[in-house]
Order: structure tokens, then C-alpha cells, then sequence
């Protein structure tokens, strides 16, 4: 069945839009789509390719795939085809998609709130060794990563995930993906409102509905009360951030329009406090703009980032509460800057309840099904069965008694799980890259590894925290632009004027309230051969040149 565009969200007639008529945008009356992929959308909700996945498809193999469905509406159900082995970046800009095609997937499991049971944590671990040759990479969107996914598979793995309460749904696609959330919801002493009960009611009023399947292009969501601000609010499309109003106690502080990517842009505040039991309302709003007055001629505008560009926080705001709550919002504080200065819940913490969560990390999120299960087990021996994942490709144990922490740091510590890593291990995230991503120029993970453990060689007493965040390309899935260290893959010169794999490097970004993109250094690119001396040298010119206090990332 085709996707028909939506009635309108409110009978309030529609604003001007200017130099905009010609965007694409529904609520100015352009449903005639304007490129293949919205005539994509407009043919067929991406949601319905998930009869003939289970139908035809996983039955019928690989090449029953109609090509429309294989690259367009197979994310809707967290599919993405995965690069064929062998291909070279310089070849990625060059060869068709087909070419580029393996017949293997990359399967994204949805873990909203990076909440997991170690029930669900087992069958994961279960699908990655059955179905995945056992990978699972653990995403900076909290998501687990399947690789080597055959679509014959799908069907079994889909009755295993969500059986357990899990799901694929809208894990990729132009829609509302995985909403963040604070992995200490409910748990951390310092937690100023618990946003779980706002995060459930999201994903059980708009994650599936057809209403909202058919966005722009993604739209990514974060809704954290902890002070840490451990979602990276700032670069999603909407995001909750938790607030103390000084008359209507907590509540969020709302943000929209952030995004990285080619063009990147930072969050903007709107002004706004939102209660928890309004949330809901408020993201509908939000995502209802989006998908109404959001652009959708060219597809590198089509995030939310530009229409709040050019509309401003004033007129969002205005449109969002005239046209899309039917009342005024209440204004509010921003939130305070974090007295930590690292956000992702690593090392042994008290909870409110006076037991204990444990955050630990693996090498840039790379875990596998097999370490997975038994962290599963851990967790049950030593906690209460709940886990966590975190938006820094980290993964937490909540409820340990004090008297089993210990246990639990030396049995994580012998699966190479650092409850207390070096700022190397802690701080360096990397993105999926040339092993698997069909957008990619370079190596990621093993480069990211193999880094982590060079500097902890040849710099055994650093310990400043800091981001060392490696990309495959611009696309900037592990935030290029917000690290200490932000790279991007490229391919580069070498001494002897070969092209080889290497980096654009951005020095100097940061998220929190002093956040700002990093300096792309003018000419500063680095062969992957010569990241560790690279990185080498400006942390050991930092150390010797900085001021008392001084952290690397000032
Ligand atoms: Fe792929 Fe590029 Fe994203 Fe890395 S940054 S996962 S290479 S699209």
C-alpha cells in the first residue's frame, strides 16, 4: 500500500514559508515527491517490506530482493546490506550500490534508554553467535550492531529478539530511531528527574505508527535527567535535557535541531520547560513539524538541523506551540555545565538505593555474542539483571551490593572489560567503517584498538580525559566534530606521494555547555600508519606546555 502523505496535525492555516515554497515541504503542499526517494516512500511504506522479508524474501534468498526494498525500505526494520569484502575506499565514491552490495546485512537491535535484562542481553548474544559469526558492536546510539546477517535468517532472529521484548523496528530509515536515554535513569544519586516513563510512552505512541514513517529523513532523540548531560543532547534532532524549574520543581529543558554529519550543527534551545508527563506530547509535536514542514527536495537538507536554521528558536517555538500543542510552553532554565568531566558512567558508582552500578569498556564498543552472554551472567550472579548500554559504546551493570563489587570488577576485568581504563580505552570511540560500511574510505575499529593500545605503551602516565573519535568518512557517525581528537577518514598522501588510508584530523571539539565544533587543522591530515606518533606528539606537547589545571580539552 502506498504511503499517503498525513492530514494535516492542525486545521491552523499554514505559515509562510518564503524562499522555501520549493523544498518539498508537505504543509506547504508539495506531496508530489521531488526525488527517487521520496517516490520511494510515497509507493510504499518502508514499515510493509517486513510481510515480504518473512514471505518471500527469507524463503526465495538474496536475489529475490527488489532493489527498492534491498537500499531503501529495509531499514525500516534496522537492515542495511553491508560492503562486499575487499573493495578499497578509493573505490567507494566510484562503484554503483550494487557493486558495492555484499548478500550479507548489518542488523541494528533498538535498545531505547540503553535498557537491556540480562534475558534480553543472552538472546543477543545468542542471535550474534548463531546467525552473526558473532559480532555485535555496541553503536554510539546505544544500539547492538549485527553483522553477517543472511536475510534467510531474519525472520528466526526477529521471533527470537522479540520475544524478549526486543526489536529492529525503525532502527535505521527516515524515521524515529533508538531515543536516548540516560543508561543511570533511575538509579543515580545525583539524577535530577528519571525520563524512562517519558521514553516508553515515546516509543509506545510513535515508534511502528505509520503517521510518523514517513519523515524527511531520520530524526534522532534523547531524553536524559542526569546532570552529567550523558546523551549528547546537542546533536539530535529533539532532546530533553533535566532541569530543575525554580517554581515547578523538575522537569526538561527542551533542545531541537542538532545534528553532525557533512554540515554540522549544534542543538539550540528553545526556551522551554517541559514536564515528564508532557514529553510525549512535546516529541509529537516536534516530530510532527518535521515530518509537515520538513525539507524534502534535496536529501543532504533534509534534516531538521536546517529548517531550525532558518526558521529560529522564536518561530519554532511559536509554530510548535500554535500549530502543534494548542498552547503556550512554559519557559525555563538551561541546564548547568557538568562538574565530571567524563559522561560515560565508567568505574564503580553508588546508586540512590545505596548499591552499586559498575560501567565498563571494551575496545570502540566491539564486543562479541560469546562476551556478551557472560556478561549477562555476571550480572545475574552479581547484580539484578539489568544492564546497560551508553551513548560513549560502554555498557553498565546496575544493583551490585557492595559486598559483590569487587567480584564483579575482577570477573568483567578477565573478559578485557576495564571497569578502570586508561583515558585511552575510555575516551576513544570509533564507527563502524571499511569492514562493513558501504560509505566508507577507511578502517575504523581495529585502527581505533590498535591505537588505544599503542598509547598506552608509550604513555603509560597520562590521565587527562579526552575524545579520540575515528570516522570512516564524513558522515561523522562517531561525532568527527565534538571529539578532543576528532578524525575523519580520508584517503591521504604519503611520503612518497602514494594515496593510502589516513585522517583529516579536528582538534579541539567538545560537547556540554561549552560546546563547539573542532578546528579542522588546515592541512593537518595523517596516514593511518602515522595516527599513534600523531597523537603521541600533541598529547605529549600538551602535557608539557599546559597550565596548572588545565584540562586537555580547554
Ligand atoms: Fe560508515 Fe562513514 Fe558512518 Fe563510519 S562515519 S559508519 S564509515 S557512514
Amino acid at each position: 500500500m502506498a504511503a499517503t502523505p498525513p492530514t494535516p496535525a492542525t486545521d491552523a492555516p499554514r505559515r509562510k514559508t518564503g524562499r522555501h515554497r520549493g523544498e518539498g515541504q508537505w504543509a506547504v503542499g508539495h506531496f508530489t515527491p521531488l526525488n527517487a526517494n521520496e517516490q520511494a516512500k510515497k509507493d510504499d511504506d518502508g514499515l510493509n517490506v517486513r510481510t515480504r522479508i518473512e514471505t518471500i524474501y527469507s524463503k526465495a534468498g538474496f536475489d529475490s530482493i527488489d532493489p527498492g526494498d534491498l537500499r531503501g525500505r529495509m531499514r525500516w526494520w534496522g537492515l542495511y546490506t553491508q560492503r562486499k569484502p575487499g573493495i578499497d575506499g578509493g573505490r567507494t565514491a566510484v562503484l554503483a550500490p550494487e557493486e558495492l552490495d555484499d548478500e550479507f546485512f548489518m542488523l541494528r537491535v533498538r535498545i531505547d534508554g540503553g535498557r537491556l535484562t540480562t534475558c534480553q542481553l543472552r538472546v543477543i548474544g545468542e542471535v550474534s553467535e548463531e546467525f552473526a559469526r558473532g559480532t555485535a558492536d555496541i553503536t554510539d546510539r546505544q544500539n547492538i550492531q549485527f553483522h553477517w546477517i543472511r536475510i534467510e535468517d531474519v525472520p528466526e532472529i526477529w521471533r527470537r529478539l522479540e520475544a524478549v521484548g526486543l526489536s529492529t523496528t525503525e532502527a535505521c530509515g527516515d524515521t524515529p530511531r533508538v531515543i536516548l536515554g540516560s543508561p543511570v535513569a533511575g538509579i543515580a544519586e545525583d539524577e535530577i528527574i528519571d525520563g524512562t516513563p517519558a521514553i516508553e510512552e515515546i516509543h509506545r505512541r510513535f515508534i511502528g505508527d505509520r503517521d510518523f514513517s514517513n519523515l524527511p529523513r531520520k530524526f534522532k532523540s534523547a531524553v536524559s535527567g542526569s546532570p552529567l548531560l550523558d546523551v549528547a543532547h546537542e546533536i539530535n534532532d529533539v532532546a530533553f535535557v533535566g532541569v530543575e524549574h525554580p517554581e515547578h520543581g523538575p522537569g526538561f529543558d527542551l533542545w531541537v535541531g542538532g545534528g553532525l554529519s557533512t554540515n554540522p550543527k549544534l542543538g539550540v534551545r528553545l526556551g522551554a520547560w517541559v514536564p515528564l508527563e508532557e514529553v510525549a506530547d512535546v516529541f509529537g509535536g516536534v516530530i510532527g513539524i518535521f515530518r509537515d514542514y520538513g525539507y524534502r527536495r534535496l536529501r543532504n537538507r533534509a534534516r531538521l538541523k536546517f529548517l531550525v536554521a532558518d526558521w529560529g528558536a522564536r518561530e519554532f517555538r511559536r509554530v510548535l506551540e500554535e500549530e502543534y500543542l494548542g498552547r503556550a510552553l512554559v519557559d525555563g532554565p538551561a541546564p548547568e555545565q557538568p562538574v565530571a568531566q567524563w559522561r560515560d558512567h565508567v568505574g564503580v558508582h553508588r546508586q540512590k538505593d545505596g548499591r552499586f552500578y559498575v560501567g565498563f569498556a571494551p575496545r570502540v564498543g566491539r564486543v562479541d555474542g560469546a562476551t556478551l552472554t557472560k556478561i549477562a551472567a555476571l550480572a545475574e550472579e552479581h547484580g539484578s539483571g539489568r544492564v546497560r548500554t551508553t551513548a560513549e559504546q560502554k555498557m553498565i551493570v546496575l544493583d551490585v551490593p557492595e559486598a559483590q563489587v569487587q567480584s564483579l570488577v575482577a570477573g568483567l576485568e578477565a573478559l578485557d572489560l576495564r571497569v578502570a581504563p586508561s583515558p585511552f580505552r575510555r575516551g576513544t570511540m570509533a564507527c563502524t567503517g571499511i569492514e562493513f560500511c558501504k560509505l566508507a574510505i577507511v578502517e575504523t575499529k581495529a585502527r581505533g584498538a590498535a591505537l588505544i593500545d599503542e598509547l598506552e605503551r608509550r604513555l603509560p602516565d597520562f590521565d587527562e580525559p579526552l575524545t579520540i573519535n575515528v570516522n570512516g568518512c564524513p558522515n561523522a557517525c562517531a561525532r568527527i566534530q565534538v571529539a578532543d581528537i576528532g578524525l575523519k577518514g580520508q584517503l591521504v598522501l604519503d611520503d612518497e606521494g602514494r594515496q593510502v588510508e589516513g585522517f583529516q584530523v579536528h582538534l579541539g571539539g567538545a560537547l556540554g555547555l561549552e560546546a563547539g565544533f573542532g578546528r579542522k587543522v588546515r592541512g593537518l591530515k595523517v596516514t593511518s600508519e602515522e595516527l599513534p606518533d600523531y597523537v603521541e606528539r600533541v598529547l605529549r606537547r600538551f602535557a608539557k606546555e599546559r597550565n596548572d589545571g588545565e584540562r586537555f580539552a580547554q
